[in-house]
């Protein structure tokens, strides 16, 4: 299943599952079959058995029309807004810690980003150039938490997870390392675009192995794969889960390749006009601009 949220006015998201080239706003067609599903992505998690709810929501629409748009029609919004939690992981890619000649990390090294980092595929993302002049971008693959997890086991923690989207960790650089911590340079508003749509585990066929990318200006930056993970999904949900309880609709952000621009010579630093695209094999690609405030 694909999820994303979706609206017609650019306000109001809700959830829509894309069906036969359609989206089905879910909540809209369960009304009229009698099935009550929330209006956001991160409420839907949380709700009993919603599964079989947003199935027979999609069957109504495809027999009756009730909530079926045109994909064109609607404007795009991220796909999970108002997380708890947004958990992000440094340095968990094996050839960037090679390439850079650091040691293989023993334990994850967590950080957060704000959840009003959050963005979605139709966003820009912006600044402030008088704030900080080293934006940078970070493809990753993020796990979204589908059930709550407290002190969960690694192999079972894969069941915790209602699947997988596309994330740019958007940095500047400057505030990030002048700082002395991470969370001013991490957690700029809209420093968390996510998309395309959030692919449930089910249709994803092995997140350990698949190809990671990032493109500026149509430029491939970043090349990988998720096989190069230090510490995988299930690793990661079992370590956070022994300090802190994640809630349906956070977000993990599990580390990003090598290639990033602040450690290429000469840097590549993101500007105004500047298009940056994030793609994971099986889940899409997405795309933003850059805009000065
Ligand atoms: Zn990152």
């Amino acid at each position: 299943m694909r999820i994303g949220q979706y609206s017609t006015d650019g306000v109001d998201p809700w959830v829509g599952v894309l069906h036969d080239d359609h989206v089905v706003n879910v909540a809209e067609a369960g009304t009229e079959a009698g099935v009550d599903i929330p209006q956001t992505t991160t409420d839907l998690l949380d709700t009993w058995r919603w599964r079989e709810k947003v199935d027979l929501a999609v069957e109504y629409a495809a027999a009756t029309g009730t909530g079926r748009y045109e994909p064109a029609d609607l404007d795009r919004h991220a796909p999970v807004t108002g997380p708890e939690k947004v958990v992000c992981v440094g340095l968990n890619y094996r050839d960037h810690a090679e390439e850079g000649d650091n040691p293989i990390p023993e334990s994850p090294v967590l950080f957060s980003k704000f959840p009003t980092c959050v963005a979605g595929p139709e966003d820009s993302i912006s600044w402030d150039p008088d704030l900080t002049g080293k934006v940078d971008y970070e493809a990753e693959l993020v796990a979204v938490i589908g059930r709550e997890a407290r002190r969960v086991d690694r192999d079972e923690a894969i069941d915790y997870v209602a699947g997988f989207l596309v994330g740019n960790d958007v940095s500047a650089r400057d505030l990030q390392h002048g700082d002395g911590q991470w969370v001013r340079g991490k957690s700029l508003d809209g420093f968390a675009p996510i998309g395309p749509e959030l692919v449930t585990t089910d249709e994803v066929s092995d997140p350990h192995d698949l190809g990671i990318y990032a493109e500026v200006n149509g430029e491939r930056l970043q090349d990988s794969s998720t096989s190069n993970l230090i510490f995988g999904i299930d690793e990661l949900v079992s370590f956070c889960s022994q300090a802190f309880t994640l809630t349906p609709g956070d977000l993990l952000f599990t580390g990003t390749p090598p290639g990033v621009g602040v450690y290429r010579d000469p840097p590549v630093l993101l500007a105004d006009g500047d298009e940056v695209t994030i793609g994971v094999e099986e889940l899409g690609e997405l795309t933003n601009d850059c805009a000065y405030l």
